[in-house]
Order: C-alpha cells, then structure tokens, then sequence
C-alpha cells in the first residue's frame, strides 16, 4: 500500500504541488494566535511533510540525519500509548497549547484501547507505530521476529483506526535498540525510523521537576530538535504542561511532522538540512558520557603533560565512550598519551604547579620570554629554566616547582650545571618568582 502511494505521487505532481502549497499556507498560519481560549498557548508554528523513502533513518542520538528543523523548533513525540489514564491527559494539555505531536503507539495498547488510537487521530496529531509487544531487545531478536513485531503493531494500529488509514509510516524502535536487519527490513517497507535528538529520561524513576528539567537543558544544549517523551507517565503529565510554556517563553516553536501522501508532496528541503547538527558529543542522553572538545594550536611540540593536567577520575571515558551506539562519531583515542610513568611519591607534593617542561623554550631558539606586568621585568627563558632547575631561591613555595620540572629537563640542567642568567636581567636587580608568579 506505502508503495502505491508513492507510485501515484509521481503520476499528479500539478493536482500535488498546489495541494502542498495549500497546505503550507494553512500551517503557517497556525499558530498561538489560533488557539481559541488559550492566549499563552505555544500553538504550532508550521507542519512540514517528509517522504520517509528519502531519509529512511533520522535522530541524531544515533544517526547522523535528523529532521531539517530550523533553529529553535521543536517536535514532540509520545511513545508507548495508548494508556486512557494519562494519554487521555496529555492529550488534554497539547490540547489547550494546540500543540501538534507524533505518537509512536505500542500495537498492544492499541487492541487493549482502540479508542485511545482515535483520540489522537481526531486531535489532529500524526499516529506512528512502536511494535506490537514493545519487546526491550529487539536488536537481539531474530529477524523474523522483529519483522512481526512491526508489522503487528502496524497492524493493530490499523485496525483500532477502523477508517480504513493506516498509521503514518513512521516507526519507532522500542528502546531504539535498532540493527542493520531491522532498518533495511524497515526501509523495505518504506518505513522511516524514529530515533530522536534527546529524551528527557521520563520512563526513569525520576520526579516531574526533573524531567522537565532534562527536557529544557538538553533542548538548549542542542538548539532544535526531536523530544522523546512518553504519554504513558504520570510525571510526564505533570512535567508537560511546565515544559511547553518554559519552551514558548523562550522562543521555541513546535513543528508537526505528517507523512508524504498522493495529495501531500514532502516539503521541498535541502539535503544539507538534514545533517547532524551541531556536532554529535553534544547529543544529550544519561547514559552517555559527554567527551571534552579539546584543541590543541601544536600537538607535536607539547612535552608530556603534568599529573595536574589528568583527571584520573574520568580515566575511563575512553572505554565508556566505546560503548556508545553506532554511527556516533567520536575522538576514540584521545590525543593525550595514554600510558605515562607516575613520578615517584615525592613528586606528588608538586600537584598544584603545572610542569615547568610545559613553559620551557628549547634553549636553541634564544627566544626572550617577557613576564607582562605593570612592573615585570623582562626575563630570559634560561634564567626560568636554571630556576626550575634548582637554584637557590628565598621563597618557600619555590621548592614545589624541583619535582615536576625535573621530568623534562636536558640532563645539564638536571645536574644542577644549567647556564646562569642572562646579564640584563642581573643588571636590573630584579627576577622573577617563577613558582608563585610574584615579582619582587
Ligand atoms: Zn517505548
């Protein structure tokens, strides 16, 4: 059925294009303002139609397409319904936002409550599919058994329509614990799965204020997006209603996705639109450590680093973030070295002092290092190297800068022979105090 409808899209593109425009006008125009009775309503700002043939898998929590959403534009969606009990609540709030979402509805819940499915039809929001059973691991699954899983829950869902329609072909993998069979098997079908951008961790045992918490950082964090919510939690219902006015009082606006259809072509978009965007550590979800961008001017000539520059705390966020799902690009191997030998115990007391190797200066340059200050004075890198190295000095917290330095330093320095400083600088009278950065 899917593949005659897009067969026929092809055969009256005119009758098509100017139903499209039609229907892009209309959802322009809705938007808060025409939200009767509900002046603080979000309402939704546009409606945009996709072909799931033309991007068969979006989300960036695991792919690297999303849905061509402009800055600040948001898509809400509701798995696992349909539940009378608080379905029928959400529904009730996207009611009085006039807020459009997608359900992603488990095929179960849709024998056990037929009505429920028509409720979120006749509210005007777009009805998906999740599976029949909402198995946890579908990935693990034979394929055959995944295979029936959505078809079934396409199935029941079609049945509790009883319109004779059938949901959009939209599909939501059950913990988006998806795999290669199930997406070609998917795409096959003309199907487009689901993932999202972030979720606000609602079917955790966390409160309402939480989540709407997660919802509104993670949202800011990435600037657009897909929001993975589910209509079957109570603190959903109480976190909703906080989130979408959080999300109209600072400017978001919520977008309604509808399926490509005969009388309905996708809206016209820019392949580049639905690229990841912005980059992938940023994508937000519990489970996933959140790797530092670090840049680095000239990786080659930094010398090994200093035990003060390593958290060992996060020692493992390299392994952790092999663990994250596929298609997530991620700086595997960071550019620190990995292994490095622990200076001995009596080195440690020099923690707080950054490696005196960091701001050595090869001595063959002959470049002057200047110590800006209202009073400094001008200061040649071998009189801070032949201090680090352990010349006598008169201030007690010099003494943390010997250990760390030694790690690095040209044998004749570390023998105590480094050359002695520069004339200028004994001419004045005045050095620096390197350790405590105090000038005297
Ligand atoms: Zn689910």
């Amino acid at each position: 059925m899917i593949a005659s409808v897009f067969g026929e899209l092809r055969l009256r593109p005119a009758a098509a294009f100017s139903l499209a425009v039609l229907a892009c006008v209309a959802a322009q125009a809705a938007s808060a303002a025409d939200c009767p009775g509900h002046p603080d309503a979000i309402g939704t700002s546009r409606t945009i139609v996709v072909d799931p043939r033309q991007y068969p898998i979006i989300g960036t929590m695991q792919y690297g397409k999303t849905l061509p959403l402009e800055d600040h534009e948001v898509v809400l969606t509701f798995d696992d319904g349909p539940l009378p009990k608080y379905s029928d609540q959400i529904l009730d709030i996207l009611a009085a936002h006039c807020a459009k979402a997608t359900f992603f509805l488990v095929g179960r819940q849709a024998n056990d409550n037929p009505e429920g499915v028509r409720k979120v039809r006749d509210a005007g929001h777009t009805v998906a599919t999740h599976s029949q059973n909402h198995p946890t691991g579908m990935d693990r699954l034979p394929l055959d058994r995944s295979r029936q899983e959505i078809e079934q829950g396409i199935a029941s869902v079609t049945a509790a329509l009883a319109d004779g329609t059938a949901p959009a072909p939209f599909l939501r993998i059950p913990g988006l614990r998806t795999n290669d069979g199930i997406e070609k098997f998917a795409a096959s079908k003309g199907l487009q799965i689901w993932s999202a951008d972030f979720p606000a961790d609602d079917w955790r045992n966390v409160s309402a204020a939480r989540v709407y918490e997660l919802a509104i950082k993670r949202l800011e964090a990435k600037g657009k997006g897909i929001l993975l919510l589910h209509d079957i939690q109570p603190r959903t219902v109480t976190a909703l209603p906080r989130i979408l006015h959080e999300l109209k009082a600072r400017g978001y606006r919520i977008v309604h996705v509808v399926p490509a259809t005969p009388e309905r072509p996708a809206t016209p978009t820019d392949p580049q639109q639905w690229r990841l965007h912005p980059a992938s550590e940023m994508v937000a979800i519990s489970r996933w450590p959140k790797i530092p961008r670090f840049a680095f001017a000239s990786t080659a000539a930094l010398p090994a680093p200093a035990l003060s520059d390593l958290d060992w705390r996060n020692a493992d966020l390299r392994a952790r973030a092999q663990r994250r799902a596929r298609s997530v690009p991620l700086p595997l191997i960071t550019l620190w070295p990995r292994q490095m030998t622990l200076p001995p115990n009596r080195m440690l007391a020099a923690l707080p002092i950054p490696a005196a190797s960091i701001f050595r200066i090869p001595e063959s340059s002959r470049v002057t290092m200047l110590a800006r200050g209202p009073t400094a004075p001008t200061l040649r890198a071998t009189e801070v190297s032949a201090k680090l190295a352990g010349q006598p000095r008169r201030h007690r917290g010099a003494a943390a800068v010997r250990p760390a330095a030694s790690m690095a330093q040209p044998p004749e320095e570390a023998n105590g022979t480094a050359p002695k400083p520069a004339a200028p600088a004994r001419k004045n009278g005045r050095s620096v105090h390197v350790a405590g950065l105090k000038k005297r």
